[in-house]
């Protein structure tokens, strides 16, 4: 009998002004507030057939502002919020690094989403990210997929960016926010 060897779609997810409200390396647990339709977006893109993964810069790590057992104490309190509302997350990647490192897993370099991609079996071409930074959309570009911009969090800055760039930077879709970006991703997938 042939073996189905279909693989899934995924929808990978900026953390901060993305989901929950953006703090500038955001340290402390309690200062983790999830953003208003993140729930109801998660809940979408999984009844759609996604899997719902967050991909994360985390270079307070690499500056010194916070430990890794802080954020692993972060992580485990936003799955728990998430869990407790319905929604199962089903990774976190994060990048640790300073900038400067000039490492293979900060945004918008692919070496996270290679890695979930093997985890899951994912097919990065129907897949998507979503995110509030020109890396966020840029990392759905390098990996093949769609990039979403967000218009929360950081996005005034970055969209100087964008329109500095002369079209060199530019995302392949805009949102208002999280829920439209998911209804988006359910119009045109
Ligand atoms: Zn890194």
């Amino acid at each position: 009998m042939a073996k189905q060897n279909k693989r899934n779609r995924a929808v990978f997810l900026d953390r901060d002004g993305t989901i929950i409200a953006e703090r500038n390396y955001l340290r402390r647990v309690k200062d983790v507030k999830l953003l208003k339709g993140s729930v109801e977006a998660m809940k979408l893109l999984k009844a759609l057939g996604y899997k719902l993964i967050i991909v994360t810069n985390q270079s307070g790590i690499g500056r010194g502002y916070l430990t890794e057992n802080k954020l692993a104490q972060i992580h485990k309190y936003l799955l728990k919020l998430l869990k407790s509302k319905g929604v199962k997350i089903d990774g976190i990647y994060y990048c640790p690094h300073h900038p400067d490192e000039k490492c293979a897993c900060r945004k918008p370099n692919t070496e996270l989403v290679k890695l979930a991609r093997d985890r899951f079996n994912l097919d990065l071409k129907k897949s998507f990210t979503v995110g509030d930074h020109t890396g966020d959309f840029r990392l759905g570009r390098n990996m093949g997929g769609k990039g979403i911009f967000v218009k929360s969090g950081h996005w005034k800055h970055e969209q100087k960016k964008i329109d500095a760039s002369g079209g060199a930077v530019r995302p392949d879709y805009t949102a208002a926010n999280i829920l439209a970006a998911a209804k988006l991703i359910e119009r045109v997938s």
